[in-house]
């Protein structure tokens, strides 16, 4: 579904990460996980053009993204929804409309159809007493679970999380990762960046340590967690766990 060859991203001088080369499958679950400035959102942003990587290319579905213009690259990224740390769901909105508004928008979906599917994905979080809504009502946990069903209602072939939990309070972390689990177990493609261990070993097919500059070790978690192959690894997973 996705080959990544030789991705490299520069800020002037400064190189965040160089030459990597990863695939993933459709239906695997990805965790990125790595210390603070290893460049993971740059990574997550490069994979999308969102921001564009210096060199190297990204083919997503067979398509070479990293050579396309911003027209086709919007109707690839209607492919590739993206949930943020910050919700960025429009405030003036109800939460149905928000859910609704690409759909309508960007696809030029019919209104009956739009509403339905809003709120069968409402469903699908949890929140279906909450359509009417404004996000300002809302929870850190229920906005986030709104961002998903909006990046769904695009109907992706795969999902970019960065670090979708570390905005939360803490009693609010679980719902989040819940509703990931369960697109998890229902097939969908996910890179997720997290600081979250346990759902990194739960949840994902493989982990994917990034630090000084490159991905450092790939490794199913259980592997990863127990007998990680570099120093790097050592130490990182020693702060953390
Ligand atoms: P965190 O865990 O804190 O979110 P991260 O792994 O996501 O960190 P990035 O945000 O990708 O790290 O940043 C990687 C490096 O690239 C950092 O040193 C950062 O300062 C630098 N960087 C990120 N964006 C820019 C930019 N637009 N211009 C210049 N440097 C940048
Ligand atoms: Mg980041």
């Amino acid at each position: 579904l996705l080959v990544i060859e030789n991705l490299t991203k520069k800020f002037g001088d400064k190189t965040v990460f160089k030459d990597i080369n990863v695939t993933v499958k459709k239906g695997e679950v990805i965790a990125v996980i790595g210390p603070s400035g290893a460049g993971k959102s740059t990574f997550l942003r490069a994979i999308n053009m969102l921001d564009a990587p210096t060199s190297g290319d990204v083919l997503f579905e067979g398509n070479q993204l990293t050579n396309l213009k911003e027209i086709q690259l919007d109707q690839l990224r209607e492919k590739m929804g993206m949930v943020f740390q910050g919700f960025n769901l429009f405030p003036n909105l109800t939460v149905l409309e928000n859910i609704k508004l690409a759909p309508l928008k960007v696809k030029g979906q019919d209104d009956k159809i739009a509403t339905e599917t809003a709120k069968r994905l409402l469903a699908q979080v949890g929140l279906s007493d909450k359509a009417d809504q404004y996000p300002a009502s809302l929870s850190g946990g229920q906005k986030q679970r709104v961002a998903i069903a909006r990046a769904l209602a695009m109907s992706p072939d795969m999902l970019l999380f960065d670090e979708p939990t570390s905005a939360l309070d803490p009693e609010m972390v679980g719902e989040v990762l819940a509703v990931m689990k369960q697109l998890a177990e229902d097939g969908m493609t996910m890179i997720v960046v997290t600081h979250e261990m346990g759902f990194a070993r739960e949840v994902a097919d493989q982990v994917w340590f990034m630090a000084d500059g490159g991905i450092q070790e790939i490794a199913e978690p259980k592997t990863f967690f127990e007998t990680p192959k570099t120093e790097r690894a050592r130490d990182f997973l020693q702060k953390v766990l």
